[in-house]
C-alpha cells in the first residue's frame, strides 16, 4: 500500500522550481503549489534580506490558508559590486525588466573588471507547526564577459561556478542541481526533514 505523505505548500507557482523540489523531497512529503490551495495572491517581498523575503512568504501562506509551507528567495551577490545585485536580482534593471534586461546591466557595470568573482544563494525558510526555520545554500563561482548556453534561466548564462568550464545554462538540469544553491538549501531542508520526528508533521 502506498504510503500517505504529509502535504506541505512550497509558496511558488514556478513549474522548475516544483518540479525540482518534489523530486528531491518525493520520499518525505507531498508538495503542493500555491495555485494548489487556491492561493492566487501577489505574495510580498518586501525585505531587505533573502532571509525575510523566505520568511514573508513561508508565514503568508501558514497564517491565511493554515498550511505547514515552505519558501525560498535567491540573490546574485558580485563580490566587486559590493554583492549587488543581491536581494534585488529579479528586478535589478528595473520593476518589469526581463532576465535579458538584468544580464545586459550586469556585463554593462563590469565592462573590464578583472575581478569577477560572484556567489549564488538561496535561503529556504519552513513555516511547521509553529516553528520556523531557516536553510541556507552558495554556489561560488565568476561571472563571464560574454553569454554561454541557452538551458536554465536568470543570470546561468553567465555564472560558471567553481571548479567548472561550463556556465549554469550550458548544464543539464541534473547537472546543476547536483552543486546549485537552490539544490543545496533544499537538500538542507531534505536532511532535517529525515532527522525530524514524522508525528510531529
Ligand atoms: P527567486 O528568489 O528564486 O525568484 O530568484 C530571484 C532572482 O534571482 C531570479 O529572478 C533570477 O534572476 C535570479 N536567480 C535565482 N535563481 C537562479 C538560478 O538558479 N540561476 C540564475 N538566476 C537565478
Amino acid at each position: 500500500m502506498q504510503k500517505l505523505l504529509p502535504e506541505i505548500v512550497f509558496a511558488t507557482n514556478n513549474p522548475h522550481k516544483l518540479e525540482e523540489a518534489r523530486a528531491i523531497l518525493q520520499d518525505k512529503v507531498k508538495v503542493l503549489s500555491l495555485a494548489d490551495i487556491g492561493c492566487h495572491d501577489d505574495i510580498p517581498e518586501t525585505a531587505d534580506t533573502l532571509e525575510g523575503n523566505a520568511l514573508i512568504k513561508a508565514r503568508w501562506v501558514k497564517e491565511k490558508y493554515g498550511y505547514d509551507c515552505f519558501a525560498d528567495d535567491t540573490g546574485l551577490m558580485v563580490d566587486v559590486l559590493n554583492g549587488e545585485p543581491g536581494v534585488y536580482s529579479a528586478r535589478y534593471a528595473g520593476e518589469h525588466c526581463s532576465p535579458a534586461d538584468n544580464i545586459r546591466l550586469l556585463l554593462e557595470k563590469m565592462t573590464g573588471l578583472a575581478n569577477r568573482k560572484a556567489h549564488f544563494s538561496t535561503v529556504v525558510a519552513l513555516s511547521l507547526k509553529d516553528h520556523e526555520y531557516l536553510f541556507e545554500g552558495t554556489v561560488e563561482g565568476e561571472i563571464s564577459e560574454t553569454l554561454n548556453g541557452g538551458g536554465g534561466f536568470g543570470y546561468d548564462p553567465v555564472f560558471i561556478p567553481e571548479n567548472s568550464s561550463l556556465s549554469f545554462a550550458e548544464m543539464s538540469p541534473e547537472e546543476k542541481n547536483k552543486i546549485s544553491h537552490r539544490g543545496r538549501a533544499m537538500r538542507k531542508f531534505a536532511d532535517f526533514l529525515d532527522s525530524f520526528n514524522p508525528e510531529l508533521l
